[in-house]
């Protein structure tokens, strides 16, 4: 299948034509989610991780319009949806967090306006863009520090060992969007 978030664009040319992604991959098509996943899944030592991460389902919905009369700052609005294997804080036991996350992104140049505050700012002069990576900063961003299953009943055993107080002392996903800021 032709994944559309794979191909160098250029965003005033997808504001232009208004255009429309509507596009069901997998987790598989998403590098640094998958390295994200990866990570998690070997930081639980001899857990019994049978199931293939890489196929889970990631929906990104979005659409693409000039935001401004004078066509200088292009908007890209939408929703995306993915499961993503994480360990649960609490408990250590790894499980699937479907995050559910919209986006709402400007593309151009200059956009430090509080106008655009209710947006999160891609800045770009003219260059293109691959929708891959607009689509994995939304996912990591709205990634929770410390996951937690959503009741401590279905935690695992350990989640009574555990008191509620105990300090996090591991922040994956901190040390990792720390990281990742670095390598950009
Ligand atoms: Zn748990």
């Amino acid at each position: 299948m032709v994944n559309p978030l794979l191909y160098r664009v250029l965003p005033s040319e997808l504001a232009d034509s208004a255009q429309i992604i509507d596009f069901r991959g997998k987790v598989g098509d998403f590098e640094r989610l998958c390295k994200i996943s990866e990570t998690e899944i070997k930081a639980v030592a001899g857990s019994a991780q049978t199931r293939d991460w890489q196929d889970s389902a990631v929906r990104v919905g979005l659409s693409f319009a000039w935001l401004d009369p004078g066509m200088r700052i292009v908007s890209a609005t939408g929703q995306v949806t993915a499961g993503l294997p994480v360990v649960c804080q609490r408990c250590l036991e790894p499980f699937e967090l479907v995050i559910d996350t919209p986006i709402r992104m400007l593309f151009g140049e200059s956009l430090d306006d509080s106008r655009y505050a209710d947006y999160d700012v891609w800045e770009v002069d003219g260059t293109a863009i691959v929708l891959r990576d607009v689509v994995e900063e939304a996912l990591v961003m709205a990634m929770p520090l410390a996951p937690l299953h959503d009741a401590s009943t279905i935690c695992g055993r350990q989640a009574e060992e555990i008191p509620a107080e105990y300090p996090e002392t591991t922040r994956p996903f901190e040390d990792l969007r720390a990281r990742m800021k670095a390598k950009d």
